[in-house]
């Protein structure tokens, strides 16, 4: 049943009016049966008949049930392993905003040395900072982190996706993101099923960004070329304004 917000107090929730009379008159509903009510925006519960009325009804409480908070859209992000803590950061925010993978990897200007010893720490450290960042954006899931990937099995990703962006400053003003997941959204390459979410790539270049031979591979790969405007962002930035250009497309 869906009530009013106001109709929820403390541990209780009130039913009136045509939800009441649904209940008590067609459902013939008892005290001690259980229902699911929802303010239908933010509330469901699971609640406890405890009072039947003429023409209302009380319930207790039993249980919070989760709203859905995952987007229309799964969106992997591809980051090459920048210096310091800047992946912390788009692992942080990235979940904030609504990623679902990310896989760090290295390509051809990665500085990072890549110690896979050291990074079953480093990974550890990653998956908790999603975890964290998930339980405070009231996610439904929380993303995965992988360990490092190499520049080829990224490049071999591409056709697993609707949709495989590679973000390139050097792209141009032709290739803005937009129309492109206009399109997607619009037209979903996903066969129109609509049971599964359409689902993105988005590959983020090192500090000393992408070599122009490793743009032209994406592109024979099956990449889209995507610029993010003409300002140069850090790595970690444009990671994350492309995920929330992403977003922001497919809010509903
Ligand atoms: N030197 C700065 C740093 O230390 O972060 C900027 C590096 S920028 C070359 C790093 C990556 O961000 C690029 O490889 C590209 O993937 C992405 N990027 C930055 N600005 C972009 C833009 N305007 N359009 C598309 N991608 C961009």
């Amino acid at each position: 049943y869906f009530v009013s917000a106001e109709k929820f107090a403390d541990q209780r929730v009130l039913l009136d009016g045509d939800e009441a009379h649904h209940l008590i008159r067609v459902m013939r509903a008892r005290e001690g049966d259980r229902i699911i009510v929802s303010d239908g925006e933010q509330r469901e519960v699971l609640a406890e008949l405890t009072m039947i009325a003429k023409d209302s009804a009380e319930a207790k409480i039993i249980e919070w049930l989760p709203m859905d908070r995952e987007p229309e859209v799964l969106v992997t992000v591809a980051q090459s392993l920048p210096k310091g803590d800047k992946l912390e950061l788009v692992i942080q925010k990235g979940t904030e905003l609504g990623a679902s993978r990310f896989i760090p990897f290295v390509s051809e200007r990665t500085v990072v040395q890549y110690d896979a010893r050291k990074e079953a720490k480093r990974l550890e450290r990653w998956r908790k900072i999603a975890k964290e960042a998930a339980e405070q954006a009231h996610r439904n899931r929380i993303p995965q982190v992988t360990a490092p990937h190499a520049w080829r099995e990224i490049m071999e990703m591409a056709e697993q996706f609707d949709m495989a962006l590679f973000c390139y400053e050097k792209a141009g003003g032709s290739a803005a993101l937009r129309p492109l997941l206009q399109q997607l959204r619009l037209n979903p390459s996903h066969g129109g099923n609509h049971q599964r979410k359409p689902s993105i790539l988005l590959v983020v270049g090192p500090e000393g960004g992408f070599s122009e031979r490793e743009a032209e591979e994406a592109k024979l790969c099956g990449f889209q070329l995507v610029s993010l405007g003409r300002r140069i962002l850090r790595t970690e930035t444009a990671a994350l304004a492309g995920l929330a250009c992403i977003m922001y497309e497919f809010y509903e």
